[in-house]
């Protein structure tokens, strides 16, 4: 397997500033974004949650109709479902925590749209709390870098990098990872010319 050293070193290398990609200046504006970022890009979350949060904040989400909400999200796909769970979130939001997103995994968990990989996120982001969030550029280049095995579910993936990486390197490398896999380990025409994981990394090899 390939040294851990090598992996950091070379992901700082690259991406020593990375950081989440998602515009937020709120707790639930993070929650939200991560949300409607499922199978939809980070470039195109960031254009409509700037229309929606300049236009409704927490508390007007949880109570205008949910058609208010689509006919701003309509651009990121599956936006009938997402601005159900908007609404939902924002509500529950309001009715539990006055707004504010807490440090709580399991509430968290139970909200609408947001699984174990957007939690993660939250926490990580909010809350430095360490976590690795296994999205398709994580799950990817981990696979192909033999850090996880092809069949390997994403708890699975994310349980080998947790026992991989250092703990207080978890929220940097998954960023970096999130980076690698977006722009230089790309799904399709990976720019592979340069990279020093070549001699490790079984997509090259194929
Ligand atoms: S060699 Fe290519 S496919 Fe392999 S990790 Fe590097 S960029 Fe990704």
């Amino acid at each position: 397997m390939i040294a851990k050293d090598k992996v950091l070193d070379y992901l700082d290398e690259l991406f020593f500033d990375a950081r989440c990609e998602l515009i937020y200046h709120k707790d639930y504006e993070l929650l939200i974004a991560t949300v409607l970022s499922a199978q939809c890009t980070d470039k195109r979350v960031n254009m409509v949650t700037q229309k929606l949060f300049s236009k409704y904040d927490i508390f007007s989400l949880a109570k205008i109709p949910i058609k208010n909400i689509e006919s701003i999200i309509r651009p990121v796909g599956t936006y009938t479902r997402k601005s159900i769970y908007i609404k939902e979130i924002a509500t529950r939001l309001v009715e539990s925590y006055g707004g504010k997103v807490p440090n709580d995994r399991e509430f968290l968990e139970s909200l609408p749209g947001v699984g174990r990989k957007t939690c993660n996120v939250v926490l990580s982001n909010l809350y430095n709390e360490p976590a690795i969030a296994v999205d398709t550029h994580v799950e990817r280049v981990s696979k192909r870098l033999k850090l996880a095995r092809k069949n390997d579910s994403v708890l699975e993936v994310e349980k080998k990098l947790m026992k991989y990486f250092p703990k207080d390197k978890w929220s940097r490398v998954h960023h970096q990872l999130v980076l690698f896999g977006r722009y230089k380990c790309k799904s399709i025409s990976p720019l592979c010319e340069d990279c020093k994981f070549q001699e490790f990394c079984t997509y090259k090899k194929r």
